[in-house]
């Protein structure tokens, strides 16, 4: 299994011990909290008075996670908290609410930042969309996401920068910040000197700049990293993957997720103050990305990336003109500049080229070259050079597919391959129908 795989059944909550065992739970700071793994992480804190919940994993999970919270305690759950409206984090609500109908107890106060209502607001419209760009970036996890936010469980308590509670012998302190969203909290525990920082802490460099979704916030993300640094905590539970345990690890992940997201923000403003376009500013970042973020175990690209991010500060204070050339304001359609080009140079030279560049491990350019042929459609192109066209492509996606550590960019080149072939096997079944009803006419 490549490590970067490995790494990803650990964000996704399966957990394993080193014999390959699984892990429940992980249960810490002198035994009231506890990490239950799932997508995404469930904190839980047992206090003398009932439970407080810190999130809960995607629908599909709910009962996972709760048989879970179960081994771990059977007193009656309080408070559940929503470090953010993402459907990994607060749909799995279904088995708690049913048992407090069966029991008879209170329905816990649910709370959440008050962005979050207008957040399952544009669910709500979106929901469609929601489930396509979802399944799309979960491909290899999830077939349907489940993200629809019309069966949800309504927050009882709205914060905006700060709310505070006791219950039992712990007090909860909760604080906004934005980063992966703007209606994210993070929960700190002064007694025990624990965070729960959902999503704003992760086993993988930050999902910042994820292609599908709407605006993220490096530079906030790096603030909210230096609010929870200031607190010297000891414990750290993260929105997905086991806690840190260990001060040391704790405050290494926070100064280097704050380091990283400062380096992505500051560099890309720089550059935009130089009067820079976008494919100048992203390749100079590539260039310039340090060894000491590129190496760092919690800054690997398992979900978000580096790369990812350089578009999340660049989209934040530009708008969609990225190129300053004007051709590009009022583009033609790309099927109809690759006809144009096509009348330049054959499709066959097309294709022999691509092969060449593949033949040189230069698969990226090899790809744009394919697609001239393939904008152009099957149309303009005789019936083998377009299959060995696409044949080319899906084996070069595949590879790179292979090669890519993110999460959300492996399953995006993984569906484009396994898109094109389903579209081969159609052809072939098409050419075989053909051929056969030719023989026929024949005989
Ligand atoms: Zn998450």
């Amino acid at each position: 299994m490549k490590p970067e795989l490995k790494n990803q059944f650990e964000w996704l909550g399966e957990w394993r011990n080193e014999n390959g065992s699984p892990i429940p739970h992980v249960i810490f700071g002198g035994g009231d909290f506890a990490a239950i793994g799932s997508m995404g992480t469930t904190g839980v804190v047992r206090t003398d008075e009932g439970l407080v919940i810190f999130d809960l994993p995607i629908r599909e999970q709910g009962l996972k996670a709760f048989k879970r919270v179960r081994d771990f305690s059977d007193k009656p759950v309080k408070y559940i908290i929503y470090s953010h409206g993402h459907f990994d984090h607060c749909f799995g609500y279904k088995p708690f609410i049913e048992e407090c109908k069966e029991k008879g107890w209170d329905f816990p106060e649910v709370i959440a930042h008050e962005n979050l209502i207008p957040r399952f607001e544009k669910y709500e419209m979106l929901d469609e969309y929601h489930d396509w760009i979802n399944s799309m970036q979960f491909s290899s996890i999830v077939k349907k996401s489940g993200v629809n936010a019309h069966k949800n469980l309504k927050p009882t308590i709205l914060m905006r920068d700060q709310y505070r509670f006791t219950l039992g012998q712990y007090t909860f302190e909760l604080f906004h910040d934005k980063g992966e969203t703007d209606d994210s909290i993070w929960l700190w525990i002064p007694e025990r000197k624990v965070i729960f920082a959902g999503d704003l802490v992760q086993i993988s460099y930050p999902n910042v700049g994820n292609p599908y979704k709407v605006q993220r916030y490096p530079k906030h993300w790096a603030l909210a990293m230096e609010r929870m640094l200031e607190k010297n905590p000891n414990y750290l539970v993260l929105g997905h993957g086991r806690p840190i345990l260990e001060k040391e690890k704790v405050i290494d992940i926070l100064s280097i997720t704050a380091e990283a997201m400062h380096f992505v923000h500051d560099e890309v403003v720089k550059r935009l103050n130089q009067g820079k376009w976008f494919e100048e500013i992203y390749h100079e970042m590539l260039d310039i990305y340090p060894e000491k973020f590129e190496n760092h175990p919690y800054l690997k690209p398992l979900y978000g990336c580096y790369r990812f991010a350089i578009h999340a500060t660049y989209r934040l204070y530009h708008g969609w003109y990225d190129t300053g050339n004007p051709t590009n304001l009022f583009p033609s359609r790309s099927s109809e500049i690759a006809k144009e080009l096509l009348k330049i140079a054959s499709q066959e030279k097309y294709l022999e080229h691509a092969k060449q560049l593949h033949g040189e491990g230069k698969l990226q350019l090899a790809i744009h070259i394919l697609d001239v042929i393939i904008n152009a459609g099957q149309e303009s192109c005789d019936e083998t050079t377009f299959r060995d066209t696409l044949q080319l492509k899906q084996r070069i996606l595949k590879r790179k597919a292979e090669e890519e550590p993110s999460l959300i960019a492996t399953n995006i080149i993984n569906n484009e391959a396994n898109r094109l072939k389903h579209h081969l096997k159609e052809m072939a079944k098409k050419e075989k129908n053909e051929s056969a009803s030719n023989d026929k006419q024949e005989l």
